[in-house]
């Protein structure tokens, strides 16, 4: 019998794949978008947004759970807001953020999205989903930050974090908040995002830095100093992925979102990233010729993400001075957008 073919596979059907997959919806090419789960759309994440994303998304209003135009920030012995005239951050719930992509995809004829279908092996003409070879003639890597596509082109990953978080069954919490302390997450931070239902609270780290068993140690002893009781939470752990190094691979393999490190190592923002990664490569495979700014951008993004951390790690002990000099120069406008610009 002769191998099933499609001009695009795209595994994961994450926020990557799923724009990908919708970029090439209408078009003449057949595309197959292979999740491993049986539900689009839970993932391990806090549910994050910024402005940018909303921007890309056009989301309607009633998806989105709570509208921030401030962040609270906490720092050694005390607490600031970032505030600024429109909003800039969101919170929204991950299965909710899948089930709208893929809905999407219900008027295109050429796509086809198949659940339960993880992708075991790859070579350069064909994938294996359940011992079945399927051919392509495109490959897209949106399978997230342990990507097989990754592994396959036998790329190096070290710009890596990992993010804990507990999701917490209650309404209490109101605020959009930071806190930063050196101590236990070195220049990363620890967050509280509210949701409808839930609360995400978690905190991030740089495994090179930091062990994930120390990692989680030293949360138990922020939480208990915040007294914030997690006993009716769910503990969950997940790699991001910083490490970009290129996205189109031998001219026909592509990597987008966490596959390809485009998630922020400063902020662990990563579904904008994958977002528009997963949306320029579509355009791409479109159009040869296609040169992606919007690409261009997030790389340049990155890059100024991975040196403000490098120099936040290398200010050790001044960094809760350098988060208290922040404190005062949020106050000015100029310095204020900036800040929002970069994170935002
Ligand atoms: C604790 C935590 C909190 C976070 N909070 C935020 C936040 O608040 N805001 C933010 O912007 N980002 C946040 N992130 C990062 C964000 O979750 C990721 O950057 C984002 O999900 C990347 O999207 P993606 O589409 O690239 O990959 P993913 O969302 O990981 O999707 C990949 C998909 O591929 C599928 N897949 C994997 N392997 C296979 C296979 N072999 N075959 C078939 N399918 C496969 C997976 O099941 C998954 O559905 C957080 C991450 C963590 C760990």
């Amino acid at each position: 019998m002769d191998m099933e073919k499609y001009d695009v596979i795209i595994i994961g059907a994450g926020p990557a794949g799923l724009s990908c997959a919708k970029q090439l919806g209408n078009s003449n090419l057949k595309v197959l978008l292979a999740e491993k789960n049986s539900v689009i759309g839970p993932k391990v994440c806090a549910g994050g947004l910024t402005g940018k994303s909303i921007k890309t998304l056009n989301l309607p209003d009633e998806l989105i759970e709570f509208t921030y135009n401030k962040i609270h920030l906490f720092n050694k012995n005390n607490s600031f807001y970032i505030e600024d005239d429109s909003n800039f951050a969101y919170t929204i719930d991950r299965k909710v953020l899948g089930q709208w992509q893929l809905k999407q995809l219900d008027e295109f004829s050429n796509i086809e999205v198949k659940t339960d279908y993880r992708v075991s092996e790859i070579t350069k003409e064909y994938i294996v989903i359940n011992g079945e070879k399927i051919g392509y003639k495109h490959l897209v890597g949106a399978d997230g930050s342990s990507s097989l596509v990754r592994r396959y082109l036998k790329l190096t990953t070290e710009k890596i974090g990992v993010a804990i978080q507990y999701i917490i069954p209650t309404t209490k919490y109101k605020d959009f908040e930071i806190y930063f302390d050196s101590n236990l997450f070195s220049a990363w931070y620890a967050w509280i995002f509210p949701h409808k239902n839930y609360v995400s609270i978690g905190c991030g780290g740089d495994p090179k830095t930091i062990s994930s068993k120390q990692l989680k140690k030293n949360f138990s002893t922020w939480l208990e100093k915040h007294n914030i009781d997690v006993s009716q939470g769910k503990y969950e752990a997940f790699p991001i992925n910083g490490d970009y190094k290129e996205y189109q691979f031998n001219g026909n393999i592509y990597l987008a979102g966490d596959s390809g490190g485009f998630a922020s190592v400063l902020t662990g923002e990563g579904i904008y990233q994958a977002l528009i990664s997963g949306e320029e490569i579509g355009k791409i495979i479109l159009n040869k010729n296609y040169h992606s700014l919007k690409l261009d951008d997030l790389i340049n993004l990155q890059r100024k993400h991975h040196k403000i951390l490098d120099r936040l790690v290398k200010a050790g002990k001044l960094r809760p001075l350098l988060i208290d000099v922040s404190k005062y120069l949020v106050k000015f406008k100029f310095f204020r957008k900036k800040v929002i610009k970069t994170i935002a």
